[in-house]
């Protein structure tokens, strides 16, 4: 038990470690990185050891604190609780009233990001404005153990307006407390916020850790741990979770895609991929933006002729290195650029459709570009 079970970014955990043996732990700390990436574990990690009554800079994980705690480790358990006893039918003033906070210890709180429903999330789940007031109502209270620990997974779900309370925290940052935000990037979030916490990013994990961790925690054959583990980039996480064969194909869509693009022709074709894409419910339009970041990755290294690129993608290696032949790394850097602004565009909720046939027009080879014709 411990931090040793913790696989991958060693850097991270050292750091985190010596701050609590030499007593200067932050009051906010910001870790970044991907889905699945491990963020929300160590975070719960980094609480147990704040807390755990035998060791004071790891957790042994048997006594009660650490056991207790532990149980943040199944977040979707105690998700699936709060909502419950909450009732399915909650109104929008009883979810800012009755705000989701899943605690199995009275000093470590794990806040995520709200679905309001159990069975079918209403809008896209978000941090709200009453689970930050509670938490800002709680974070100056006496811990029970050494150190009051706030989870805030999820924290580029909040929205900018909101974002205000929880400054005002960390304007003010209450003695034995420490607040733990995990979001995909630091530009996910507002540079006020960001600008106030420790920041760790968190690496993706190499191939071999990702097929170590789901040889231990699942009972899938060898070869779809390793086709998983191909696919996740680098996020045990995600490879836990992932319908492989679903993923596959999805990346088969996302490369099909980009292939037509570079060809320049066949707009209605392009057209109809992408209003696919952003009709694909079982992923997450953010999900399915990745793919492409992980494909145009592979697509950069490539035509920047790296010797011996390592491909994210290496089961399409060879769609790939066809594709390269036919772009150049200006192309790829504005396919990046394209999904960018598309990426800030659905965050701010505007039209998926127009902003993939924008991204898609503007990739065309300029001669066709001229060329399209609205109908
Ligand atoms: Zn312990």
């Amino acid at each position: 038990m411990g931090f040793q079970e913790f696989l991958g970014n060693e850097r991270i955990v050292t750091a985190l470690r010596g701050a609590l043996r030499t007593k200067r732990v932050p009051h906010a700390l910001l870790f970044t990185g991907a889905r699945g990436v491990g963020k929300f574990t160590l975070a719960r990690m980094f609480a147990q050891a704040a807390n755990c009554e035998r060791l004071p800079d790891d957790f042994c994980g048997e006594c009660a604190t650490c056991q207790r705690i532990s149980q943040l480790a199944d977040p979707q358990t105690l998700l699936e609780q709060g909502l419950a006893e909450r009732g399915e039918s909650a109104d929008a003033a009883t979810v800012e009233r009755v705000p989701l906070i899943l605690q199995s210890h009275p000093d470590v709180w794990a806040l995520v990001p709200d679905p309001v429903r159990l069975k079918s999330p209403v809008a896209r789940p978000m941090l709200r404005v009453g689970q930050l007031r509670a938490v800002q109502r709680a974070a100056y209270f006496q811990p029970m153990g050494r150190r009051r620990v706030f989870i805030l997974d999820g924290a580029e779900t909040m929205r900018w307006d909101v974002a205000n309370v929880f400054l005002k925290i960390l304007e003010e940052p209450p003695g034995s407390a420490t607040l733990i935000l995990t979001a995909p990037s630091p530009y996910a979030l507002l540079p006020t916020i960001v600008s106030r916490c420790l920041q760790f990013h968190f690496a993706p994990l190499p191939q071999a850790a990702v097929e170590k961790i789901l040889k231990e925690k699942t009972d899938r054959k060898p070869t779809e741990i390793k086709l998983a583990a191909q696919l996740a980039e680098g996020s045990p996480g995600l490879a836990i979770e992932m319908d492989v064969e679903a993923a596959a194909q999805r990346r088969r869509s996302a490369l099909r895609i980009l292939e037509r693009a570079a060809q320049g022709h066949g707009f209605a074709q392009l057209f109809s991929d992408t209003s696919a894409l952003a009709k694909d419910r079982d992923s997450s339009f953010e999900h399915q933006i990745g793919v492409f970041y992980g494909l145009l990755t592979d697509l950069l290294e490539l035509t920047s002729k790296v010797k011996e690129p390592v491909l994210r993608n290496a089961p399409l290696a060879k769609e790939l290195e066809s594709l390269a032949k036919s772009v150049d790394s200006a192309w790829v850097l504005r396919a990046i650029a394209g999904f960018d602004e598309l990426y800030v565009g659905a965050r701010r909720n505007l039209n998926r459709q127009l902003g993939l046939d924008a991204l898609a027009a503007s990739l065309a080879p300029a001669p066709s570009r001229a060329s399209v014709t609205h109908s």
